[in-house]
């Protein structure tokens, strides 16, 4: 599961719209060109809310800041220059000169369809994206403009540590007012996007090869950092040669009921349940799971999510038996069993993928990568496949089909084969 499909919308309304495409004419005009966002962040216990003031220096060069308000219900706004709401939007021009800034808050207690949270703000500590508090927004600026963004916090008293997926600007020792550096996206407005848990909570942190993994839950809840942080080590080298370049740092959060009871990914971050086992009895791993999609960021184009979840379940396996975790008749089993659990999917074409549909697609890949093999003697497998993957914007059944000609020089008679899963993947959905 993961929730980089849910933000398909939320990517298109954060792109930016500019007036002209032209790069600042001088480096004095450079300097001039960079606003700094600024998100502040602090929090109402009492109500389970959220109280959001963004800062935006150099305001001169932001047009306009239109926030879509679908899923973010924003109460108490204010803000200078002038803000309109109508229409499940927001439409914010700030003021032309100076900082510009707007205020709101925001209930967090997200319940899923199935009654289960996803961000919650307790009596001791929170849970929640980055997301959940900052709305879409579609950006308008001057030509040339770009921006630098952070997030702090202001704790509640009583509440003495927080953490997110981004790197941290100020020292260990601030715990109740850290900053966070926002990492650029592919926009120029930047949301924090991204898991962000703060409290009463105890954290583990460890450089594993190249990257700060930092695994964190509330405090009483039986999240079993060491267990984790044990089976990334050991299959930290086999990321390292499936996907060469690794994240910095990946923040890994988990609570109990009534929290998901699964795995949820954010570009930075990973939130998993408690009671997840690190293998399940199927063979598969949600955690290995979860963490492919954090490190590829692979996602698929409309009704093709099974690529995506197809890709992050071989994996899981695949990672554990290279590591030497499972044996090769074990291997054997654990494809045999999904298998049989996704002998009646018909199609892979679907809009989420989930279940027998995510063991039928990783059973493709299985398929894909022992093609691979065969037909390079040896020489590739579907690393080689999912690197050139993990370069595009949003991935399609075509792109592979592209990607392996482009690799092998020959037609994959894999694909030709599996074809009819995924033939009306275009048009179509379910
Ligand atoms: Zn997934």
């Amino acid at each position: 599961m993961k929730f980089f499909l849910h933000l398909v919308l939320l990517v298109f309304f954060s792109q930016s719209a500019v007036f002209a495409q032209s790069p600042p004419d001088s480096g004095n005009v450079k300097s001039k060109s960079i606003f700094k966002i600024t998100y502040d962040v602090g929090f109402s216990v009492a109500d389970s809310s959220v109280l959001v003031k963004i800062f935006i220096s150099n305001s001169a060069l932001i047009r306009s800041l239109d926030f879509n308000l679908r899923d973010h219900k924003l109460e108490k706004i204010k803000a200078s220059g002038e803000w309109v709401e109508k229409d499940q939007r927001l439409v914010w021009t700030p003021p032309e000169t100076g900082t510009a800034w707007l205020k709101y808050k925001i209930k967090l207690v997200n319940q899923r369809e199935n009654g289960a949270y996803d961000a919650k703000v307790g009596e001791d500590w929170a849970l929640f994206r980055g997301d959940d508090i900052v709305p879409p927004v579609k950006s308008r600026f001057t030509a040339g403009a770009t921006s630098k963004s952070k997030i702090r916090f202001n704790l509640p008293k009583g509440w003495h540590s927080v953490n997110t997926g981004w790197p941290r600007l100020t020292s260990e020792k601030s715990k109740r007012n850290a900053e966070f550096k926002i990492v650029k996206r592919e926009t120029r407005f930047d949301r924090p996007v991204g898991w962000i848990i703060a409290g009463d909570i105890g954290t583990r942190r460890e450089l594993i090869g190249d990257t700060w993994v930092s695994v964190s839950a509330p405090v009483g809840e039986d999240f079993r950092r060491m267990d984790m942080l044990t089976l990334l080590h050991f299959v930290w080298p086999e990321m390292q040669k499936s996907f060469r370049k690794l994240p910095s740092k990946v923040l890994l959060v988990g609570a109990g009921n009534p929290f998901w009871r699964g795995g949820l990914s954010a570009p930075n971050s990973l939130f998993l349940h408690t009671e997840r086992p690190m293998v399940s009895e199927n063979g598969t791993s949600t955690l290995l799971h979860e963490f492919v999609h954090v490190i590829t960021g692979i996602r698929g184009q409309k009704s093709h999510d099974w690529i995506a979840e197809g890709l992050a379940e071989f994996y899981s396996v695949e990672l554990l038996y290279r590591a030497g975790g499972i044996s090769e008749s074990r291997r054997k089993r654990v494809l045999a069993e999904l298998d049989e659990w996704s002998e009646n999917v018909t199609r892979l074409d679907v809009d989420y993928s989930t279940g027998p549909v995510t063991a039928k697609a990783a059973l493709f890949f299985f398929a894909l990568d022992d093609e691979l093999k065969s037909v390079s003697g040896g020489k590739m497998n579907i690393d080689d496949l999912t690197r050139q993957l993990r370069n595009q914007d949003k991935v399609s059944a075509e792109d592979i089909r592209k990607t392996f000609v482009l690799l092998t020089g020959k037609k994959s008679a894999v694909y030709r084969k599996w074809r009819k899963w995924f033939a009306g993947a275009s048009s179509s959905k379910e």
